[in-house]
């Protein structure tokens, strides 16, 4: 059975009790990460997985509370010892970057037991990865990078994006973070599953455009420690959708 485990729920802002952004999609025999923020790998091991086991790890963008543990558990990863290869999956803009970080860690890829093959996610077409099929939309999320990285020189910068699959019956949506809920108001792909970030979105929106949109759970997640979560307790009351509020190590069954 495939399931999505919750690995990180927190926002941007550092939480006492959240990890933050990473998400596990566990398929049975081998698992794709999404995103890996700060304390991921913990919350990974807690869940009884072992690092060699993730064959994938897809990247919706490099802002830090997303990619920070991704060196870390690369390097869990190398002491594994083992030789099944990784595939990163991640903004075109950020594939030096990465490559560059893991040098920076000492972990060059002469040195790793295993292949390591870097791809960066096209939004012109699916891609198969161990037959699940995903499909990426750009979001405007890093819309101020983008303006200040070409007026500062840093280069053409702003890719940041949504993630959906068909995870057997089910097809998921990842959010990752939005410019606002009119990214995932535009996304064509049909949705059963939502992971919704919630630090750029308007709930009140949300609940009729889910319902519209035939959506049957909606998991509410980028959570500041100062959220209010009012809004989410009443989402009864305006979406026949199943809402959930995300919280670390939570893990739910895809039919
Ligand atoms: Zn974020
Ligand atoms: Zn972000």
């Amino acid at each position: 059975m495939s399931k999505l485990v919750l690995l990180g729920t927190s926002a941007g802002k550092a939480s006492d009790h959240r990890a933050s952004s990473s998400y596990l999609l566990d398929l049975g025999d081998h698992g794709i990460l999404m995103d890996v923020g700060d304390g991921a790998t913990r919350h990974f091991l807690a869940n009884g997985y072992a690092p060699e086991w993730v064959t994938d790890i897809i990247i919706t963008h490099t802002h830090a509370d997303h990619v920070c543990g991704l060196p870390y558990f690369i390097q869990q990863r190398y002491l594994s010892g083992t030789d099944t290869p990784l595939t990163i999956w991640c903004p075109q803009e950020s594939l030096d970057r990465l490559r560059g970080s893991m040098a920076f860690g000492y972990l060059f890829p002469e040195r790793m037991p295993y292949d390591t093959h870097y791809h960066d996610i096209k939004t012109t077409e699916p891609w198969s990865v161990h037959g699940i099929e995903f499909r990426a939309r750009l979001t405007t999320h890093l819309k101020e990078a983008a303006r200040a990285g070409q007026e500062r020189g840093y280069g053409n910068l702003g890719q940041c994006y949504a993630i959906s699959a068909k995870v057997g019956k089910t097809a998921f949506l990842y959010s990752a973070d939005v410019g606002s809920i009119d990214d995932v108001m535009g996304i064509p792909e049909p949705i059963d599953w939502l992971l919704i970030e919630s630090t750029h979105i308007a709930l009140d929106r949300l609940w009729p455009w889910a319902d519209e949109r035939g959506i049957k759970k909606i998991i509410i997640t980028h959570i500041a420690d100062d959220f209010d979560t009012s809004g989410v307790a009443q989402a009864e009351k305006y979406t026949s959708a199943e809402v959930v509020l995300a919280e670390d190590n939570m893990s739910f069954d895809f039919p």
